[in-house]
């Protein structure tokens, strides 16, 4: 951890530098890549002076924190996408917040989110999140049942399905992770291939973080999630947001 005071508008231009460098790099189109804020534990006031230099797309991951920020970040003109586990209990609670829900796993909670959607007439974007490394640990559907998955949501018209997310293996070295990502890419492009959804509407790939952006990009990504390059290191560890088990803080 460093001593430097935190600059959020210099941070932000490093990050969208890496992703700039590595889209042109790879020869990818230029905005080909969405930067998610991931702003667990992040005051709402820090998280509006990136929404007033001009950050668009900002991700939670638990639905309390949605709430408690509500009153600084409503109005602004940011879409928030919910990339935490969500709990049955919580389903209403997300539909007043979210845009867009990254990490559905679970029928239940789709056919709970469904309900409710079918009740006031709207639709929902989601992802499915995809447990890519195969962690017991870790959330999201096994790569393996991503397609049964799919076809169970069909029983829920109100979910619009965008793409996939996923974490990743949880280490340092990028190269450990890429496995992770390429396999992601392939889910999606399988999905497509057998026609289960639409490439126009089914595109989204949610995967990479501080430490792996450019990995991740390499293998398709469309959206990047970063919170510590940009908001600096968090109190909490990252289990506590991505285990079956948390610890109580
Ligand atoms: C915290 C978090 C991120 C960002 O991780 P950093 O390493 O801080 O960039 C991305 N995705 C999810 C789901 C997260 O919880």
């Amino acid at each position: 951890m460093s001593d430097h005071p935190l600059n959020i508008e210099r941070n932000l231009a490093v990050v969208h530098q890496r992703i700039r460098q590595t889209v042109e790099r790879t020869g990818r189109p230029t905005d080909s890549v969405k930067l998610l804020l991931a702003t667990k534990t992040v005051h709402p006031e820090l998280i509006a002076k990136a929404i007033a230099a001009g950050e668009l797309l900002i991700g939670e991951n638990k639905v309390q924190e949605f709430r408690d920020k509500d009153p600084v970040l409503k109005d602004l003109p940011v879409r928030r996408h919910f990339i935490g586990h969500l709990q049955s209990n919580k389903v209403k609670d997300v539909l007043k917040y979210a845009d867009l829900i990254e990490s559905l796993d679970r029928s239940d909670i789709a056919e709970a989110l469904h309900r409710r959607l079918d009740a006031t007439g709207r639709n929902l974007e989601v992802m499915i999140q995809v447990n890519t490394s195969f962690e017991k640990s870790k959330f999201g559907i096994d790569p393996g049942e991503v397609f049964q998955f799919i076809q169970e949501l069909r029983k829920y018209p109100t979910l619009k399905v965008t793409g996939l997310m996923t974490i990743g293996l949880f280490d340092a070295d990028p190269e450990k992770v890429r496995p992770s990502y390429t396999l992601l890419r392939y889910l999606r492009d399988e999905i497509i291939a057998e026609n289960l959804l639409p490439a126009e509407t089914f595109r989204e790939l949610s995967m990479g973080m501080s430490g792996d952006l450019e990995t991740a990009i390499e293998e398709g990504a469309t959206i990047v999630r970063v919170g510590t390059a940009i908001f600096g290191q968090r109190i909490y560890p990252d289990s506590y947001y991505w285990n079956e088990q948390t610890p109580l803080l």
